[in-house]
């Protein structure tokens, strides 16, 4: 992984950290603390430095008063219009707990917490299947779904997911196509520029590509071509994934979700978010020193 505003995070595997970013207005927390609170400013200022944002509002799309969302070069609050020198960018990364972020992520708090003033380290419990989305929606933001070469870039997303350890990058370079083999019975093997995968292996980056693609216009779009739920599952059982996994249901959505949780796993995991506040400190100085 890249270096993120000089946070290191290359010993962390593929897909084990989720990125956000949202700005703040703070004409619109000044104006909150001063005229609605009625603090003094320099009271503001002190408050405004300690203040905290919740996971919520550094990583929800839907940003509310005083958090926004632009794309544009020099956006305006929506709420107050207030030009580019009031806002500040947080940036936020969500570290998923387990095996193997568990060393990583030690060595990377014990450097933040000599900075806890510019670095918020906020822990959160959540769920496998709520990490899996969450790693989803990351995935399908990298991808372009209208070439379709997303569909080998998605199931090596999964594969770096499924087994961390592996150096997938290298096997997935001058890559042509991936096909299931019954010769397998787990584990995946390269012959010339072709990828084989246990048949397990291959239905599940099927469901991955499935639930990545079945919003877009094209819906449900696969290495198999395209697939509704129905042969989707049908595909897994007469491959004899359900039975071995033991999944069966009453129905296609009862089964669709049994499959759901076979792939992303259950139980609770944690979550560990570090909130980058170095633009925001800066910021609130400038724009209370323009107050005072
Ligand atoms: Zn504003």
């Amino acid at each position: 992984m890249k270096k993120l505003a000089d946070l290191d995070f290359s010993e962390f595997s593929p897909g084990t950290i989720t990125e956000y970013t949202t700005l703040v207005c703070l004409a619109c927390i000044f104006d909150i603390f001063t005229k609605q609170i009625g603090l003094a400013p320099r009271s503001a200022y002190s408050e405004i430095k300690r203040y905290s944002p919740t996971v919520e509002e550094l990583t929800s799309p839907k940003a509310v008063r005083p958090f926004f969302d632009s794309e544009e070069k020099h956006p305006r609050c929506p709420y107050c219009d207030a030009a580019k020198r009031w806002h500040a960018r947080l940036d936020t990364y969500c570290v998923e707990g387990g095996k193997t972020t568990d060393a990583p992520r030690r060595k990377l708090f014990k450097l933040l917490e000599k900075k806890s003033e510019q670095f918020a380290i906020i822990e959160q419990k959540s769920d496998r299947r709520t990490a899996f989305f969450n790693w989803l929606d990351t995935l399908r933001l990298t991808l372009d779904l209208d070439d379709s070469a997303w569909l080998l870039a998605a199931t090596k997303g999964f594969l770096e997911r499924k087994a961390a350890k592996e150096n997938w990058a290298d096997v997935f370079e001058g890559l042509r196509t991936v096909r299931p083999s019954s010769r397998l019975t787990e584990g995946w093997e390269r012959e010339g520029a072709r990828l084989y995968l246990s048949p397990a292996l291959y239905n599940e980056s099927l469901l991955v590509q499935y639930l990545i693609s079945r919003s877009h216009v094209h819906g449900g779009r696969t290495l198999e071509g395209r697939l509704t739920l129905l042969e989707l599952l049908r595909r897994m059982r007469k491959g004899g994934y359900l039975d071995a996994h033991g999944i069966a249901g009453a129905d296609q959505f009862e089964l669709f979700e049994k499959l759901i949780d076979e792939v992303a796993g259950s139980g609770t995991l944690k979550f560990y978010y570090i909130v980058d506040r170095r633009e925001f400190l800066e910021k609130v100085k400038a724009v209370y020193a323009a107050y005072a």
